[in-house]
């Protein structure tokens, strides 16, 4: 069954429970508990004109015992002009369009009409128990496999492994990281791209991709290059963390897996000055670990290429081209460091301490 390509509509719930714009925000409550449901679809002259989740009314809990609040319509409370989806679009683009946007209820149009309603947790019980478990299934048989390569040519692995990759085309994540895969970065990107252009808002990307790595498959074998991926990707998805936390960024897991041994971080409402910095945190941490599994230890470096929207470009590919000409760069002038794409101010200058270089 190809679950994916389903169209949304089997996957919806008719019949929504509607609330008109007017209606108070006591009434919209009481529906929600009555229908134990966590969205309300609301409507103005049968059209929809905004959604109100039960995120919504945590946002509000500590007003609500203000009973003139409780009388005011909901219009007053709700997310307007909400995000929607097509009745004919696919499984996977409507998943897809709730996680890159964090959000749990979509409700469901055909054309102009309103016909429904799917929720998050509707949809990815489902599927990623599914992913899942393909992809446990696929992983055993994929280590297996790389060893049985080694020894001998075999189409029937070439299959599997040809079925991995499908399924990882269909998943969001990087099987063997854990990571977001290129898939979801392009669509994330997309999508903070044009909440930075609403916002006027800068957005940084980082290219970061793995020194003489090569070398390591070589010298220490494939499996603890494998080990060596996913203790990167986890060193750089911590000193995002330690940037959320810092700069009290919105919650948003942006490090990816882009290739086989580069990653991109996107930073959202953040300044180069400050996404070099943040490189530079990534590329001192992973300087200074020491990769140690089944008695093999080795160091290893990475080199960091930053580029900003709009600065240096408007469009999603070519920034991250910008980014990966700037690594490019770092690569050139001796690995182990952060270069900024452009030629101007960014690099704060006399600043040793930050090993930057500014490109043209
Ligand atoms: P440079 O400093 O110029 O980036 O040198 P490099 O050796 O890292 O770069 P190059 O692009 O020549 O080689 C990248 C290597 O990454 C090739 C391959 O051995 C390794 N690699 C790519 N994907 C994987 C993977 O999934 N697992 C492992 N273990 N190695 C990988
Ligand atoms: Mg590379
Ligand atoms: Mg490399």
């Amino acid at each position: 069954m190809d679950i994916d390509r389903d169209r949304i509509d089997q996957w919806m719930t008719e019949n929504p429970v509607l609330m008109d714009a007017m209606d108070s925000l006591s009434m919209t409550i009481r529906l929600m508990q009555e229908h134990r449901i966590g969205a309300l679809l609301v409507v103005e002259k049968q059209e929809l004109v905004g959604v109100f989740t039960e995120r919504d009314l945590l946002s509000l809990v500590e007003k609500l015992s203000d009973g003139d609040l409780l009388q005011q319509p909901i219009a007053d409370f709700m997310t307007q002009k909400p995000i929607t989806v097509n009745f004919d679009e696919s499984f996977s683009a409507v998943y897809m369009k709730m996680r890159v946007n964090n959000i749990r209820h979509i409700p469901v149009l055909n054309g102009s009409d309103l016909v429904g309603i799917v929720s998050l947790r509707d949809l990815a019980e489902f599927y990623e128990k599914r992913i899942e478990s393909d992809l446990e299934k696929n992983r055993l048989q994929v280590e297996q496999l790389r060893r049985f390569f080694d020894l001998t040519e075999n189409h029937e692995g070439e299959k599997i492994l040809a079925e991995l990759e499908r399924l990882e085309e269909l998943s969001l994540t990087d099987f063997l990281t854990g990571l977001y895969n290129m898939r979801y970065l392009n669509a994330r990107l997309t999508e903070e791209l044009e909440r930075a252009k609403r916002h006027q808002a800068h957005l940084c990307v980082i290219f970061c991709d793995i020194d003489f790595f090569k070398q390591v498959n070589d010298r220490y074998g494939h499996q603890f290059g494998d080990f060596v991926l996913k203790e990167i990707g986890q060193l750089l998805v911590s000193k995002v963390d330690d940037i959320k936390i810092i700069a009290r960024l919105r919650k948003s897991d942006v490090v990816a897996r882009y290739g086989g041994e580069e990653f991109v971080v996107i930073l959202p409402e953040t300044s180069k000055k400050n996404a070099l910095e943040v490189a530079e945190r990534m590329r001192q941490a992973i300087a200074e670990h020491h990769f140690q599994s089944h008695g093999k230890s080795v160091n290893v470096t990475m080199s960091f290429g930053v580029a900003e929207y709009p600065k240096d470009s408007l469009d999603r590919d070519s920034l991250v081209q910008c980014a990966d000409l700037a690594m490019y760069k770092a690569k050139k002038s001796g690995r182990n460091r952060v270069v900024a794409f452009a030629s101007d101010s960014t690099s704060p200058a006399g600043d040793t301490r930050l090993r930057l270089v500014a490109v043209g």
